[in-house]
């Protein structure tokens, strides 16, 4: 008989988060201070964080202990299942073994509440009131108003005008956890009534709704800011992902050759790969291939600079060190939208530097094409953001078949795509296009990086 899913029991979840600090050779550099670009300290970061998260972003301690409560939430969900993908291996007609890990059994419908839960919960033990954060298509704000919700906090959600009208259903998850959700800009916030009075029907940028969050956070009592990837500490929450595809993989016998994830600040991707990475670093699994991938409409990884960027348009939060294309690029309006921040987390780029790591870029009109063998055998309808990493996994898959090779791939499955349909939609019907990036356009955005020597 063929087994489909590796289940752990709810005591086999686990009770430290991994560190990848801890084991990386070259780690990134520390940020820089956004007006001074001196180096920060965890001090100036303060008014920002909880104070227990400043001090996971800058422990090199391999393990940290995941606080009961924190468990217990994630217990409503996790652990989460791992697939053999048989169906689609056999559509594919490939020797490889195709394993995915599948997130989008929490109720927000992705990974994000792995970070948002624990940000909840030290939030409420530093005894704040809410935090303020920005969303873009809702996949954040949802997971966090969820998480606040849990642990009795406040959730002030800047989101992106455009989306704002555009996906009504994300907006509605987030007033049912009782989110309080306003269209960014708003006439709310300094920076948001700039924008207006330069543009009253301005549609809004990522950029601009997290100068929002960000100012609202610091100007409002009992609030704090909350991020939902790039920076350590959330890439850390999800490792509880890994760390359960290990015992999984166990269960089933096998150990990948291959693992995959797609990566728009890199959450989810280091969530699965980081712990067996682990391994690669520690030199017990040299040959480990790790690949990262992103969309062509945000290439940081494949055609940005690896150099010091703000982590934001308006150049309010920290500058980091990081593969980026600048913090003033707007990408095309591509579905995966999860997929268009500007940069990537710090510690990724440091290990594709030390080629540890590998990336690519896929187009959408492909990462579609994947998707219809993928969700014909497997049954799932993904994000898009996650077609990315199912692109890749096809394209390594169909390798195998050429060269005969029967190697363990395994991918993760980051959420569904429920509220993406008019994607899947725009496919069928032919509409869906490419984005060529010029190479004029790219160059222009890096034109505005801060000049720092190190
Ligand atoms: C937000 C999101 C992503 C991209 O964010 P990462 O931090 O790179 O993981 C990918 N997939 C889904 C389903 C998302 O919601």
């Amino acid at each position: 008989m063929k087994q489909y899913k590796y289940q752990l029991d709810e005591n086999q979840m686990p009770t430290q988060w991994y560190n990848i600090l801890a084991d990386m050779k070259s780690p990134p550099p520390p940020y820089r201070h956004p007006a001074t670009l001196e180096i920060m300290t965890p001090d100036d970061l303060a008014p920002v964080f909880p104070a227990a998260l400043i001090e996971q972003e800058v422990s090199s301690e391999r393990w940290i202990d995941i606080p009961e409560e924190v468990q217990d939430v994630l217990r409503m969900w996790r652990p989460a299942p791992l697939y053999r993908a048989h169906r689609w291996e056999k559509a594919l007609d490939t020797p490889a073994k195709i394993y995915y890990k599948w997130e989008g059994v929490s109720p927000a419908g992705s990974h994000k509440p792995n970070t948002a839960i624990a940000q909840a919960y030290y939030a409420k033990q530093e005894g704040l009131e809410g935090f303020a954060t920005e969303t873009g298509a809702g996949q954040w704000g949802s997971a966090l108003s969820l998480a606040n919700q849990l642990f009795g906090l406040k959730t002030k959600v800047f989101m992106v005008a455009i989306s704002y009208q555009q996906k009504p259903y994300r907006r509605i998850m987030m007033e049912t956890w009782g989110g309080e959700v306003v269209p960014s800009p708003s006439s709310e916030t300094h920076a948001g009534r700039a924008i207006l009075e330069q543009d009253p029907d301005s549609p809004g940028s990522l950029g601009i709704a997290i100068s929002e969050a960000l100012e609202y956070a610091m100007t409002h009592d009992g609030y704090k800011y909350s991020l939902g990837s790039v920076v350590n500490f959330v890439l850390m929450h999800q490792t509880v992902i890994g760390l359960e595809a290990i015992k999984q993989m166990e269960m089933a016998g096998d150990y990948p050759d291959i693992v995959i994830g797609c990566a728009g600040g890199g959450s989810n991707a280091a969530g699965l790969i980081y712990p067996f990475m682990k391994d690669r670093l520690t030199g017990e699994k040299p040959d480990l291939r790790a690949i990262f991938v992103e969309s062509t409409a945000c290439p940081s990884m494949t055609r940005g600079a690896y150099a010091y960027d703000w982590g934001d348009t308006a150049k309010t939060g920290p500058v980091a060190k990081m593969h980026t294309v600048g913090h003033a690029f707007i990408p095309a309006p591509v579905h995966a939208g999860g997929l268009r921040y500007h940069g990537i987390a710090p510690t990724i780029s440091a290990l594709l530097e030390s080629e540890d790591g590998e990336a690519r870029a896929y187009h959408q009109l492909e990462v579609f094409e994947a998707a219809e063998t993928f969700t014909n055998s497997e049954g799932i309808i993904v994000a898009p953001e996650t077609l990315h990493a199912v692109r890749a996994a096809y394209d390594e898959a169909l390798r195998c078949k050429e060269t005969g090779e029967s190697q363990v791939i395994l991918f993760n499955a980051s959420g569904h795509g429920h509220f993406d349909l008019s994607a899947y939609d725009a496919y069928r019907r032919e509409s869906l296009r490419d984005y060529r990036l010029e190479e004029e356009r790219l160059a222009e955005a890096l034109s505005s990086l801060p000049q720092i020597k190190e």
